[in-house]
């Protein structure tokens, strides 16, 4: 590690402290870290970052108590997602639901696209 990356207090990083890579202090957390956890950063400003190869690469951290639970989706949510797949799935022509999205171009099936095709 390169002692200019021990930046507690960021007088070297425009006022953003910053730690070598696996000397973070307790508490916070990356973005990566939080996800793992199921947590996002929310709105909150990063507190800190890490750096590694020689500062090459840098990561945010944040504070792990004021990190927000990730917004899982609700029931209704997935209610709504399953009824507009299963729009897709359905054929205008014959009502038929498919285990396939059927053609957006013509909302009908493949047997009631060919159907129709041949008869056109
Ligand atoms: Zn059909």
């Amino acid at each position: 590690m390169r002692a200019w990356d021990y930046d507690p207090d960021g007088s070297r990083h425009g006022g953003m402290p910053t730690y070598p890579y696996r000397m973070a202090p307790t508490g916070l957390a990356t973005r990566r870290q939080l996800a793992a956890l199921k947590l996002t950063p929310g709105t909150s400003e990063p507190a800190a970052q890490l750096v590694w190869r020689r500062g090459e690469r840098k990561a945010y951290l944040f504070h792990i108590d004021r990190a927000k639970p990730k917004r899982e989706a609700t029931p209704a949510q997935l209610a709504a997602l399953g009824r507009a797949m299963k729009v897709r799935r359905t054929c205008d022509m014959c009502g038929t639901e498919q285990p396939y999205c059927v053609s957006r171009k013509y909302e009908a099936c493949n047997p009631c696209i060919d159907t129709w095709m041949a008869v056109a």
